[in-house]
């Protein structure tokens, strides 16, 4: 290549470049001081049991509620404080937010599910992960079947030793884990089988072209045939639709969490909805 043709590429990128670094240095320092003023909020949305049709769980999804952008999603930020190592702090504030929550439902005398907590690839091989989740058990007074932690199959295969010592230890805490977005990354349910997860949660890619998708659908009772014969239970993630919630009965798929029951909601509005659903009859052979 040569300087004149080079140099036209410099001059045509650098400005957006700057931008691009001046807007990342930017969130990176905005992202920082959310931490110390309280600007980040879980919501919760629940899980529903196949079955019985009752909300069993929660996920807890991190937002930031940004002074001037209003309410910004995860997918904006958790990058790059997987990026800059933010994501630990963060991590372990998202950790006891939820731990304090559960408390206060508690002390409250409402009823509780366990709440399920995302955890990023840089926190699966933490060394000190473990001590961080006992540490905040310990200090709310839970008890550890309260909380449920989400890997990812990519989080857990870039560090597989130091993530296997972690899950083992919390595995012997007492907390649930889960596969999540399984079927989006390279790794078969067998190789993952050393790793003591409860939960596999099929990825909303597979769950989207449902009930009509073929392909699609083939995938969803595969994982689900698989995981079962694994002793796993099976979650479908992003149903949107009734046709989805009918086809994944039918396949024996254990639970559902999508648009379609609840979008992810406050704490607020999340106990509620608990509230609600524990009133409602139970039908004959419910648990
Ligand atoms: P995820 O763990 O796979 O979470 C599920 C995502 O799917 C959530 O997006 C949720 O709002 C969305 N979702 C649920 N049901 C539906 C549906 O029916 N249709 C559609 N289109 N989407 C649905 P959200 O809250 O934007 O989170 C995105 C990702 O950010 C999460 O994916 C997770 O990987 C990450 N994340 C969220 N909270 C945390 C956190 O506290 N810590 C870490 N490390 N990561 C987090
Ligand atoms: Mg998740
Ligand atoms: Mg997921
Ligand atoms: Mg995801």
């Amino acid at each position: 290549r040569n300087a004149r043709s080079s140099g036209q590429r410099y001059l045509f990128y650098a400005p957006r470049m700057n931008a691009a670094l001046a807007a990342r240095v930017a969130l990176e320092n905005e992202l920082q001081s959310a931490l110390e003023e309280r600007q980040f909020v879980m919501y919760y949305q629940p899980r529903i049991d196949t079955p019985s049709g009752r909300i069993v769980s929660a996920e807890a999804l991190i937002r930031w509620q940004h002074p001037v952008r209003g309410l910004v999603g995860p997918v904006e930020f958790i990058g790059l404080a997987e990026e800059t190592g933010l994501i630990r702090p963060i991590g372990a504030w998202v950790i006891d937010a939820v731990c304090a929550q559960q408390a206060a439902w508690l002390a409250a005398g409402q009823p509780v599910v366990p709440v399920a907590i995302n955890l990023s690839a840089v926190q699966c091989a933490y060394a000190g992960l473990f001590a961080t989740i006992s540490d905040a058990i310990e200090r709310h007074g839970l008890e550890a079947r309260h909380l449920e932690f989400e890997l990812t199959e990519t989080a857990v295969m870039n560090n597989p030793e130091e993530a296997a010592r972690n899950l083992r230890a919390l595995k012997r805490l007492g907390v649930l884990l889960s596969l999540d977005d399984f079927g989006t990354g390279y790794s078969s349910l067998a190789q993952l089988k050393r790793f003591p997860f409860d939960f596999v949660k099929i990825d909303r890619s597979f769950i989207a072209g449902l009930p009509d998708d073929a392909e699609d659908a083939a995938i969803a009772a595969a994982i689900i045939a698989m995981a079962h014969s694994l002793h796993l239970r099976v979650v479908a993630e992003g149903v949107e639709t009734e046709a989805q919630l009918e086809l994944l009965r039918t396949l024996r798929c254990d639970e559902l969490q999508g648009f379609y029951f609840s979008r992810p909601i406050p704490a607020q509005g999340f106990a509620a909805l608990l509230a609600a659903d524990s009133l409602r009859p139970r039908a004959c052979g419910d648990p």
